[in-house]
């Protein structure tokens, strides 16, 4: 059985087979995967550092080349890759070479570092002063990711984070590891220096190390709501920045006037998509007015046409969920349901009895707040409808809920969509979009429980939060304007 290494110092390194990693479409054990103790984790950091320390000194070209290359290496393996998260996700080949594309964009834009690193100067700020401003790496990151996006997430936090000058630690998630590790050597065959950036792998006890080494500088976290918030709290009490982006709970509002059709494709696509485990898919269709049957039948009759299955069949529309445990979660919410007086409209939880870690496609009426389907984060292929009579109470049930990543507008209204948008205490909008992740020039990053710490991630917000600022005042003064002034200097 193959035990996935950790990637160090530019080179693999065999350990442990501590945990299993599975294929969720067969649930058979795919791999093996070490758990970094702490005097590794010390290791890691100590080679992280010294490669940092040479590293925020190459040249601006020198890392868009590493940049350049990475994103021809990661073109050129597509293939491979999407086999890869396939095998350990379970998602179908074209959402892992989606995902893939998604986390390219992140590369392309770091390779615009030159452009993203350029300072401010001022001339003449006072008689003979000039002004500038520098941004330097902060050092040593620690980026810490979900199972549900095994390339996309880590390439969010690594492009940006070396394209900046820093070294970095990845502690990829332990359900789906292995592209990490490919990661690691596509970036040393673009030719980043050894220890740049380094794999380790492991569980709660390995992160909580790297929140507490003094010799971590930033973390950069994707994962659900309580470990985000753990993983800020311990930080930052360690003196490290930190954004841990959490949760979700997504609501998709349909206005009276939206095209039903199309409302209809929408929820299908971004609330079953990848088999409900993306942070930004939509868990809950709030429809307003007197819509939602007509809505409902619209949307069953696309649900029933999908097909479940395993994701390297391209037949499939979805595969199955991470694991075991996760699937009886899901399935536990749906059985559930009618004690809190939500309609199952459509029950796909027969496909748990099938191998592999299944779970068809739910359809849930009349969930409301206060109901376990809807206040938690489900992560499943499953769908909630909750009836609302007006666009305020549509707007107030997404501003009352605890998570705020994503939401999204059904509607032919300009107007209903501006007020929206500017109304909603969400972080990221689709109007007649529903999966509204920004392309990576604009951060990404959600409101209330779906992120600690104030920095967005990626784009301007990622190179703001990989460096620190520098203002350097300047003067050349000539040996005539020798004087002694105690005041407090003045720029009049
Ligand atoms: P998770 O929180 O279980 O794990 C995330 C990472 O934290 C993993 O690397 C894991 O090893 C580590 N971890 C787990 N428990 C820990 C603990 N107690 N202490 C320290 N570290 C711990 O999340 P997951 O199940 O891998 O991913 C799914 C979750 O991630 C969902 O809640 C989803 O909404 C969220 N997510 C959010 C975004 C976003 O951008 N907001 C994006 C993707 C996923």
């Amino acid at each position: 059985m193959r035990t996935i290494p950790y990637f160090i110092n530019n080179e693999r390194v065999e350990g442990a087979g501590d945990l299993l990693v599975f294929n969720p479409a067969t649930g058979d054990v795919n791999a093996h995967v070490p758990i970094a103790d702490a005097r590794l984790v010390d290791d890691v950091v100590a080679i992280a550092r010294t490669a940092a320390n040479s590293w925020r000194n190459s040249t601006l070209s020198q890392r868009t080349n590493v940049l350049f290359t990475l994103r021809q290496l990661l073109v050129e393996h597509a293939d491979e890759l999407a086999a890869l998260i396939t095998q350990e996700h379970g998602k179908t080949i074209a959402d892992a070479k989606g995902e893939l594309a998604r986390g390219l964009e992140n590369v392309e834009y770091a390779c615009g570092l030159t452009e993203h690193m350029k300072g401010e100067f001022s001339s003449q700020v006072a008689d003979g002063v000039d002004v500038h401003s520098i941004r330097e790496p902060v050092g040593v990151v620690a980026a810490i990711t979900p199972f549900n996006f095994p390339i996309m997430v880590p390439l969010w936090m690594t492009a940006n984070a070396i394209a900046t000058g820093n070294a970095v630690i990845l502690k990829p998630s332990e359900r789906d590891p292995s592209v990490s590790v490919r990661l690691g050597e596509f970036l040393r065959e673009a030719g980043l220096p050894s220890g740049v950036f380094n794999v380790i792998h492991g569980n709660a006890d390995t992160v909580n190390r790297l929140l507490e080494h003094p010799g971590i500088d930033a973390v950069s976290f994707v994962g659900s709501t309580p470990v985000a918030r753990h993983v800020y709290l311990t930080g930052t009490a360690h003196g490290k920045r930190v954004q841990a982006l959490g949760g979700a709970k997504n609501h998709m509002v349909v206005l009276p006037d939206a095209d039903l059709d199309i409302a209809a494709d929408a929820a299908i696509n971004a609330g079953f998509g990848s088999a409900g485990e993306r942070c930004m898919a939509i868990s809950v269709v709030v429809a307003v007015g007197d819509i939602a049957d007509e809505l409902i039948d619209r949307i069953t009759d696309r649900l029933d046409r999908l097909t479940v299955g395993p994701g390297d069949d391209p037949n499939s529309d979805f595969g199955p969920v991470i694991t075991k445990e996760h699937r009886d979660r899901v399935v536990g919410y749906v059985t559930s349901a009618p004690s809190d007086g939500i309609t199952v409209v459509r029950d796909g939880t027969s496909w748990a009895d099938k191998p592999g870690f299944f779970v068809g496609p739910c359809l849930l009426d009349g969930v409301e707040p206060g109901m376990k389907a809807y206040d938690d984060e489900i992560f499943g292929p499953v769908l909630g409808v909750s009836r609302v009579a007006t666009y305020a109470d549509a707007v107030s049930m997404v501003n009352a809920n605890q998570y705020g990543n994503g939401v999204a507008l059904f509607t032919r209204d300009g107007n209903a969509a501006r007020l929206f948008s500017r109304e909603v205490s969400v972080g990221m909008i689709g109007i007649n979009v529903p999966i509204p992740v920004p392309i990576s020039a604009y951060s990404f990053g959600g409101w209330k429980n779906s992120l600690f710490g104030h920095s967005h991630i990626y784009g301007p917000e990622g190179f703001a939060f990989y460096t620190r600022a520098k203002v350097v005042t300047t003067r050349w003064p000539q040996p005539s304007e020798s004087q002694i002034d105690l005041g407090f200097p003045t720029t009049r």
